[in-house]
């Protein structure tokens, strides 16, 4: 589902620019934590919120790489085992179907209805992603609005010509050919519109989202491990570019030490705040 994953090494070094913040902008406690948000969200012109996995694990979607993750168990399908065998497609779409329920079922959480809140009050431009449930869609934030570096996978794409087609026409098409997985009526080979490994970023997602990054004064990144390069190189590039950088995460990141403010709370406690309408 994602992209290209390279070691962190390859990361490129900080700029002279760019100062170590240090251990004391993690925030004590969950108080000051809100506080501190709060303060920065008023004296932001415009807020940039990057998010990954984490917003949505209390939406009922797992994260996929996480430890006992599926990932961990099952080996991701690359795109260019998909493009050369049927098996491959028919085991691909398995997968997809087995994981129906939780994208059917899932509904915005905390976070997502505290930025969707960001983006009403014309605070933040809109959100990058790496995730591919369509939650921050069903927050309420415009779909042109939404950059999906990961695509989203509750709908399907030809990859040929581009015909969007709906999970429950592939099921029934599936079910119905005797689990053959179904092609487009050009020929072209159907799949969820997700960004397999091995499949190349969405050029016009990236560079949409350099351009935010660029041009943001707060940059917020939430529930990500900030490991999926190139993704993970966007919160240094808002650092470079003098906008403040906040990371919002259970377990600690790699950018951590760059940040103005380090919360490791629960994403959704933190956020529900800024929920209220
Ligand atoms: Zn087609």
């Amino acid at each position: 589902m994602a992209c290209a994953i390279v070691a962190a090494s390859s990361r490129p070094a900080l700029s002279p620019g760019v100062s170590l913040a240090g251990q004391d902008m993690i925030a004590p406690d969950l108080e000051t934590a809100i506080e501190s948000l709060r303060r920065m969200f008023d004296e932001a012109a415009m807020i940039v919120p990057f998010t990954g996995a984490g917003i949505s694990t209390e939406c009922g979607i797992p994260d996929f790489r996480s430890p006992g993750g599926i990932w961990t168990k099952m080996a991701p399908i690359s795109f260019d085992a998909f493009l050369a065998s049927e098996e491959m497609r028919i085991e691909s779409w398995r997968r997809r179907f087995a994981m129906e329920e939780h994208f059917r079922k899932a509904r915005p959480g905390r976070g997502h209805r505290a930025l969707a809140a960001l983006h009403r009050a014309g605070k933040a431009r809109g959100v990058i992603t790496q995730n591919i449930d369509n939650l921050h869609q069903a927050s309420g934030i415009p779909p042109e609005d939404v950059i999906e570096l990961h695509g989203n996978t509750t709908y399907a794409t030809c990859l040929d010509c581009g015909q969007r087609y709906e999970i429950d026409w592939v099921r029934e098409r599936f079910a119905a050919e005797n689990a053959r997985a179904p092609t487009c009526a050009c020929g072209g080979f159907i799949k969820t519109a997700t960004v397999s490994f091995g499949q190349a970023m969405p050029e016009i997602a990236m560079r949409r989202a350099e351009e935010w990054t660029r041009a943001c004064d707060l940059f917020l990144a939430i529930g990500s491990s900030l490991v999926v390069w190139p993704a993970a190189g966007l919160p240094l590039l808002a650092k470079q570019n003098g906008a403040r950088l906040v990371i919002i995460n259970r377990e600690p990141t790699e950018f951590d030490a760059v940040a103005d403010l380090v919360v490791r709370q629960d994403i959704g406690t933190v956020l529900a705040p800024f929920a209220e309408r």
